[in-house]
């Protein structure tokens, strides 16, 4: 199968280093990157109605967006792009009704999903993991306190923006997402794996490890 008509989608709970996974996906293989979260944050910045609404549900709530908004958007998106090359769905579907929908979307463009890429990890693990995370508010980069860069470091290293712990990398706010998670995206790997396509890799390992795992499922 050539690279560029692989469509995937990856999922995992926080902190699974599907983001990071994702990103490796689209340099090596050169996929359109579709990352839901970044785009609804992008509209969570603007001064809108709307921007306020989205930004309440994701950033305070701990909630999930309805999913008719969330496919909207998803649609929106894969009109802007060319149909020549591979997508990766990163952050989405993260329902059922949103894994029909990505179909049917696909199926008009006369795509369809190749691969679901499935990394869980302990709920001790996202913790963990989150509780170390940190975000630049201006180019949304993800740094690792401790790792990436100084604990105490509160401008980006690579655009000067506010470094924050985003509310929902909190634990009230993971404990919210975990459980919202399992009752809602369970059901999704279970259909993707009814169909045949899902590829479950742990995401307890290092990231070369899972990123080795990965790749040795598309190559
Ligand atoms: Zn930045």
């Amino acid at each position: 199968m050539k690279s560029s008509s692989f469509n995937i989608v990856i999922l995992g709970p926080q902190g699974s280093g599907k983001g990071t996974q994702a990103k490796m996906l689209v340099k090596k293989f050169q996929m359109h990157h579709l990352e839901m979260g970044g785009i609804l944050r992008r509209i969570a910045s603007k001064k809108t109605t709307l921007a306020i609404k989205v930004n309440r549900i994701i950033n305070i709530d701990g909630r999930l967006l309805p999913s008719k908004f969330v496919i909207d958007i998803l649609k929106q998106e894969l009109d802007k792009l060319p149909t020549s090359r591979g997508v990766l769905f990163d952050g989405f579907p993260r329902n059922l009704e949103q894994a029909r929908a990505l179909d049917k979307i696909l199926k008009l463009l006369n795509k369809s999903l190749t691969h679901v890429f499935y990394m869980p990890i302990s709920h001790q693990t996202t913790i963990k993991r989150l509780a170390a995370r940190r975000t630049c508010k201006k180019c949304g980069r993800i740094f690792i306190a401790g790792q990436d860069m100084q604990r105490n470091i509160r401008q980006c290293p690579v655009c000067r923006g506010e470094i924050y712990h985003r509310e929902d990398d909190k634990p009230i706010a993971i404990a919210k997402r975990l459980a919202i998670y399992h009752k809602r995206t369970l059901p999704v790997v279970k259909y993707y794996k009814q169909r045949g396509i899902l590829i479950t890799t742990s995401g307890e390992p290092s990231v070369q490890k899972v990123a080795k795992d990965i790749i040795s499922n598309l190559v």
